[in-house]
């Protein structure tokens, strides 16, 4: 099938290496100034324009059978003018949901997801008076557009509180949560095709850095109630949108209950370790799912870990680890920046969480 992808980063990259096997090709849409080494060699890359909507940018993109994403931050009407065209898949509606945190948190709710408590604020007052009523210490997140920690603050007293409210008549509208008391921090990445079928890999458990993910390890050491709590709420929130594709779900476990952080319409950097263990990759199920195939294995019988490269090269003695998968993305390097990552599996889950610590400090010495 011909499959168009909004967005030229390294999960439109993976998608399209993983759709080539299968005999798929790809278009990707690229925003005015946005960076397209990733794709590079992997199909044809349309720069939109302004007057590209419904026909036009339709067949701008070579008339593909079905447009997809890899980020939310995308322009929801202008994907919902390629309706009458082709699929779009997940749906601009779904999108929609997740790409503002008030929303998306309501939507939640309303279906009996737990959440952590919030306020919406759009100036001053409505800042100072929902941070009140959590109490503090609050987070503060911009609710749209805000990622891996940007567009995002922390307020510990009213020293913090009232350097805020000095700016936030010029802020956008901002989501003030409660904070969580975690153990730890899971996600869950599922699938739902287009007849409904839905697979769910199990609860990953992941380790951020400044804001960051850092590594992941597969499946998360948790009792089997906890993965079907996390398989419960996926399966409530994918049938409740009549979702298409592949969607992470980013939790906070509290005691025995899991509270949902945020949803990510789109194959996730959580999910990167189904690469290397030996199941159908969440890059292949999210193709399988929007081409309406049926949907591969999800369940691992390895361990399996990933670790992130923010802004370094791994040295070949680490790539050269038997049991190590490197994959770079044909970016360069700057500091901070997600330019690779590395798959790990093993049988020995305290040898593979060994490894991963080895290998983290190693890289991230300091
Ligand atoms: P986010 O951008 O929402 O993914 O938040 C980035 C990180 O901040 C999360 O991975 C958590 O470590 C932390 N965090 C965000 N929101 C909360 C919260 N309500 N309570 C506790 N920690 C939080």
């Amino acid at each position: 099938m011909h499959i168009a992808i909004v967005g030229c980063g390294q999960l439109a990259r993976m998608m399209a290496l993983a759709g080539w096997p299968m005999g798929h090709r790809f278009t990707f849409l690229a925003s005015p100034g946005e960076g397209t080494d990733c794709v590079k060699g992997l199909g044809d890359i349309v720069v939109h324009t302004l007057e590209m909507e419904d026909k036009v940018l339709f067949e701008a993109l070579g008339k593909p059978d079905v447009v997809t994403v890899e980020r939310e931050h995308v322009n929801v009407e202008l994907l919902a003018t390629l309706l009458p065209h082709c699929a779009v898949s997940p749906s601009p509606d779904a999108i929609r949901y997740c790409q503002h945190r008030g929303r998306e948190k309501t939507f939640l709710n309303s279906l009996g997801i737990q959440t952590a408590p919030f306020h919406l604020a759009n100036n001053a007052e409505e800042l100072s008076a929902g941070v009140k009523a959590l109490g503090f210490p609050v987070f503060v997140k911009t609710c749209e557009e805000g990622y891996d920690g940007y567009g995002q603050w922390v307020l510990r007293n009213d020293t913090d509180l009232d350097q805020l409210v000095a700016e936030a008549d010029s802020l956008p509208e901002v989501v003030i949560e409660g904070r969580v008391d975690f153990c730890r921090e899971l996600s869950l990445i599922a699938a739902r095709n287009a007849s409904g079928e839905c697979v769910f890999y199990p609860l990953t458990e992941n380790l951020h850095r400044n804001g960051i993910l850092w590594s992941s390890l597969a499946p998360a050491d948790a009792p089997a109630e906890l993965h079907a709590k996390a398989k419960e709420i996926a399966d409530k929130l994918l049938n409740a949108m009549e979702y298409v594709g592949v969607v992470a779900i980013e939790l906070f476990q509290a005691g025995d209950e899991l509270i949902v952080n945020e949803i990510a319409p789109r194959v996730h950097n959580s999910g990167h370790w189904t690469q290397g263990a030996g199941i159908c990759t969440q890059f292949e199920n999210h193709l399988r799912a929007i081409c309406d195939f049926g949907l591969g294995t999800t369940t691992n019988n390895q361990h399996a870990a990933m670790v992130n490269l923010l802004g370094i090269e791994a040295p070949k003695e680490i790539v050269s680890e038997s049991n190590v998968q490197h994959h770079v993305y044909n970016k360069s390097l700057r500091p901070g920046r997600k330019v690779g990552h590395l798959n790990l599996a093993s049988d020995d889950r305290a040898a593979l969480e060994a490894q991963v610590k080895r290998i983290r400090d190693s890289l991230y010495e300091g």
